[in-house]
């Protein structure tokens, strides 16, 4: 068992604390059928909670509740919904060793990286709370000078709240907070494997003055039967979805029915791309940060690393060394930097992306076979000279492995990049300023890290353009995706 240095709280005994049911209408209550679904560890699949299952009944039952808090919600002041959500940032602050504890139990990443999201995702709760009170519109004649012009901006109602395992508690703040601020009402939705961050984070605001019926939250194990008679009901107003791009597809097949408005945040396979005027070292430093944290399992992990062929070995043996001494095992052990994957389909679905590159003619540096232990993990791997129509510069690898592909000029390396359904994020490292600003250009990407590996903040607008979505979340953008706009004309107050 960890403890908790400064609570002294046992995982145990923080289990113990987290809701294990249903939050409806303000009420915790079990699954109306009374099935429960169990939540494991990654690092050795032991059941840690088992946590109500929600069925289509319950779903709606959340529906109807978010349905009647709407009004007075939306009638609330900017500054009280501010207010809420800055009480909120500051007990999370307040908590966020027990929110990382949390989620490196159920989720896997190591304690430090918990820490960081716990911090991240505590920042969209600060910024959304103070962008509620900075909705504005517009005032002015029309062109004939008859009328005046109001354009006004409104809550777009009740919002569905779809997030994935892979960053269980910055996923969720990053829809909750801004569709609250913008006086909206939700339905939350994570992922089975990692409720348990949603859960506790849900119950922090119960205890900041959450109203009832603003905020519910379903766990379930059949995530399509249950979602998709509250995504057909015509009193839903929005779905914002963070996932895979294929089940993004399927979503976005169901709200067309009913012309649902949506975000998607999809899938990513980020190039990395590395010139021969880049800095090498802080290449280096870029490429461990955008291919390893979060073990890899990040839409914005770099997924082909395209390196000009004059350094491509030299990359190659400087990330191989840094590789070689990371500490593998269980991420609330001391130093650990790789923890398990989230369950053993990843570990195979990585090992097949490997194998078929070294099948095309790829080299093996470090790595390439599970771990042989309890639990889900792989050993963090870097394969070079990755051939092309290899799988693996083709899928997310969501996994620890850095794929090398060497390139001999510009056009080849934006070819390269280019080459691929997503544009979720590139990341690019020149020392040449003109070459950068063209690359700004040329990429077709939602968002670009220019000698950065790691670009993530709440002001950020995240998003990508082609199969990796649409919309944006954070930034002064966010919360727009919560909004819609009316425009009014009234008489000139002259005529
Ligand atoms: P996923 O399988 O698409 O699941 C995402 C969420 O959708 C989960 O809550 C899942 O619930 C739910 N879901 C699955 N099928 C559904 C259906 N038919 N109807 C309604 N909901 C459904 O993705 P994941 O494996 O959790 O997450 C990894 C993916 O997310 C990667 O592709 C990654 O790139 C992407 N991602 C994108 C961003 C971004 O901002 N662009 C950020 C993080 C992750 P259950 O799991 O409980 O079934």
């Amino acid at each position: 068992m960890t403890a908790l240095t400064e609570t002294v709280l046992t995982e145990a005994d923080l289990l113990a604390r987290v809701p294990h049911q249903l939050f409806i209408g303000g009420e915790w209550v079990d699954s109306t059928t009374g099935a429960t679904l169990d939540v494991r560890d990654p690092s050795n699949n032991q059941v840690i909670a088992s946590i109500a299952d929600a069925s289509i009944k319950d779903g709606i039952g959340a529906l109807d509740a978010a349905v009647a808090a709407q009004d007075a919600w939306a009638a609330t002041s900017p500054r009280f919904r501010g207010d809420l959500l800055r009480r909120a940032f500051d007990l999370l602050i307040e908590r966020q060793d027990e929110f990382a504890l949390l989620m490196t139990v159920e989720m896997g990443k190591p304690l430090a990286e918990s820490l960081g999201e716990v911090k991240y995702a505590s920042e969209f709760v600060r910024w959304f709370g103070e962008e509620a009170v900075r909705i504005t519109g517009r005032y002015g004649p029309n062109p004939e000078g008859t009328g005046r012009m109001i354009v006004s901006q409104h809550p777009v109602g009740p919002s569905f709240l779809i997030t994935p395992w892979n960053f269980p508690l910055a996923m969720a703040t990053r829809k909750i907070a801004p569709a609250l601020a913008a006086g909206c009402t939700v339905v939350v939705k994570p992922a089975a494997l990692t409720p348990l961050s949603t859960l506790h984070f849900v119950k922090l605001l119960e205890e900041v003055g959450l109203p009832k019926g603003v905020v519910n939250v379903i766990t379930t194990s059949t995530s399509g039967a249950v979602s998709a008679p509250i995504i057909g009901d015509p009193r839903l107003r929005k779905l914002s979805f963070t996932g895979s791009t294929p089940v993004g597809q399927r979503l976005i097949e169901q709200s067309a029915r009913v012309v649902l408005r949506t975000s998607m945040e999809l899938g990513g396979n980020a190039p990395f791309v590395i010139f021969e005027d880049a800095d090498l070292d802080k290449a280096v430093e870029g490429a461990i940060a955008a291919k390893f944290r979060n073990i890899g399992q990040a839409c914005t992990a770099a997924n082909r690393f395209i390196v000009h062929s004059s350094i491509a070995d030299e990359f190659a043996r400087r990330v191989t060394d840094r590789v070689n001494s990371f500490a593998i095992g269980r991420g609330t052990e001391d130093g650990v930097v790789i923890g398990p994957l989230i369950d053993n389909k990843a570990v195979a679905k990585a090992d097949e992306l490997v194998q078929d590159a070294l099948k095309r003619g790829a080299t093996l540096r470090t790595g390439g076979a599970k771990v042989d232990r309890e639990g889900s993990f792989y050993e963090p791997t870097v394969i070079s000279g990755v051939v092309a129509g290899s799988d693996i510069l083709r899928e997310e690898i969501f996994g620890p492995v850095l794929s090398i592909v060497p390139f001999d000029d510009e056009d080849e390396a934006v070819r390269l990049a280019n080459d691929t359904e997503y544009g979720l994020v590139a990341y690019v490292y020149t020392e040449n300023l003109s070459r950068g600003q063209r690359m700004i250009d040329r990429l077709q990407t939602g968002m670009m890290g220019l000698n950065m590996g790691v670009i993530s903040n709440a002001a950020a607008p995240f998003g990508g353009v082609k199969q990796s979505g649409l919309g944006r979340e954070g930034g002064l953008e966010g919360i727009h995706e919560y909004l819609y706009t009316k425009y009014t004309l009234t008489p000139d107050p002259a005529a």
